[in-house]
């Protein structure tokens, strides 16, 4: 016989784990199925920035990008209050931070870009504000004094990638999720107004039923949507991080820059976290297609630039051995905003990804299970509509 729930949760990453929780803690009959394992995917592998602020590929196009990257600005705000409450909202250990965000400046060019950003950001209800070398100097005197100016924003910081993912998914099982794992949809099919599930295990082939889906698949959502006829259009972008061994306390914030690529921040434990989105390479198959079950290759002319940068700001990093550096695969949408809401022209069926889906995806698990009690969200939803791009 089939088995039948209320939502089938296809992706055990951070935002799967989450959405399987908050819909079991609404009463919700909800089993989450993950081809590998919880948080092995990006979920698990990323810098653990919790930024607030518009990102760097936010603002390297200019203000007018900026402008449209914003409109996700009331799912960031809900993010940092979010993220601070989950510990205690899911009863599950979870290492958040929040303990402050710089974007620091260089020259007049990025000071002039960190203050519009500044300015569309508070007219959003961010608290961030502009800071200048004094109070750098107050607030963050190991930056090297190349740094003039900062956006300071009090709410960012930082989470453990590592272990947020499976305490979630521990949180959806004590609510009462069933949670399966080294099991892929295969297939999804609407008949009689239910979802039907393909699933393939170690066990075998099987199907299982639902009135709802939610892809949180990350990089593979386009995947997914294809395999019930949606148009759910994502970028990949292969990624590197290096991490330094343990020191004393040195960094207590999220640091980011205006005119490139960088993100610090320092773990709990002492290791130095160094990223930023410098990229790596995708592997692609044969027919030219990426590989997202392949390992992305390390590129050295990230290596070598991400360090550069980290050190310029950081001088106190040429003394501080790197003991390993990292690759993984992330998922951006064309048009840079979130993809949130229903699949269009596919009842019963949501979808939520997009880049930093690490630091928004609670923001996003709320926004589905809402949709899936069918609630009206509290965050209007229009700029994140997946029907944006139109049907196939
Ligand atoms: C190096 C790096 C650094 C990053 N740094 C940050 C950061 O500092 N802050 C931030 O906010 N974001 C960051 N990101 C982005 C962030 O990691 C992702 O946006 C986020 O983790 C996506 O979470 P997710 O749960 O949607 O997807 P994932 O974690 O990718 O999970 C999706 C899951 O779906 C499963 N799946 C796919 N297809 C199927 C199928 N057919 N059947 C069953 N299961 C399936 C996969 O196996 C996977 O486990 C970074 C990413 C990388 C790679």
């Amino acid at each position: 016989m089939t088995r039948s729930y209320d939502t089938i949760v296809i992706g055990g990453g951070l935002l799967g784990c989450a959405t399987a929780w908050m819909i079991a803690r609404d009463g919700g009959q909800v089993l989450l199925v993950e081809r590998d394992q919880i948080n092995q995917h990006a979920s698990g592998s990323n810098a653990g920035s919790l930024h607030f602020q518009l990102e760097y590929r936010m603002i390297e196009r200019g203000i007018e990008a900026a402008r449209t990257a914003a409109e996700a600005m009331p799912l960031h705000l809900d993010a940092a209050r979010l993220w601070s409450d989950l510990p205690g909202l899911c009863g599950q250990e979870i290492e958040v931070k929040q303990t402050g965000g710089l974007m620091i400046a260089e020259d007049a060019h990025q000071i002039d870009l960190l203050e519009k950003k500044t300015e569309i950001e508070r007219s959003w209800g961010l608290d961030n504000q502009m800071i200048d070398r004094a109070e750098i100097d107050r607030l963050a005197p190991y930056l090297s004094d190349r740094v003039v100016a900062a956006a300071y924003c009090p709410t960012e910081g930082k989470a453990d990638a590592r272990t947020a993912g499976p305490a979630l998914a521990r949180a959806a099982l004590q609510a009462g999720a069933e949670i399966e794992t080294r099991t892929e949809v295969t297939g999804l099919s609407r008949q009689a107004g239910r979802w039907h599930v393909a699933v393939t295990s170690a066990a075998g082939a099987t199907t299982v039923s639902a009135e709802s889906v939610v892809i949180a698949a990350g990089v593979w959502t386009t995947r997914i949507g294809q395999m019930m006829g949606a148009h759910l259009p994502t970028i990949p972008l292969a990624l590197m991080m290096t991490v330094t061994q343990r020191v004393p306390k040195l960094i207590p914030h999220l640091v980011q820059h205006a005119g490139g690529r960088l993100s610090l921040k320092q773990a709990l434990d002492g290791n130095i976290l160094i990223g930023g989105g410098w990229p790596a390479r995708l592997i692609r198959a044969e027919d030219g297609e990426p590989n997202f079950g392949a390992k992305p290759e390390l590129l050295a002319s990230s290596l070598s630039g991400n360090a550069d940068m980290a050190i310029r700001v950081l001088p106190e990093l040429s003394r501080i051995p790197a003991i390993r550096s990292w690759v993984g695969t992330t998922t951006v949408t064309p048009d840079q905003l979130p993809l949130v809401g229903p699949v269009p022209g596919q009842p019963g069926a949501f979808v939520a990804t997009g880049g930093s889906a690490f630091t928004l995806g609670p923001s996003f698990a709320q926004v589905l299970a809402a949709l899936i009690a069918g609630r009206q969200p509290d965050t209007a939803l229009t700029a994140f509509d997946p029907a944006r791009y139109g049907r196939q």
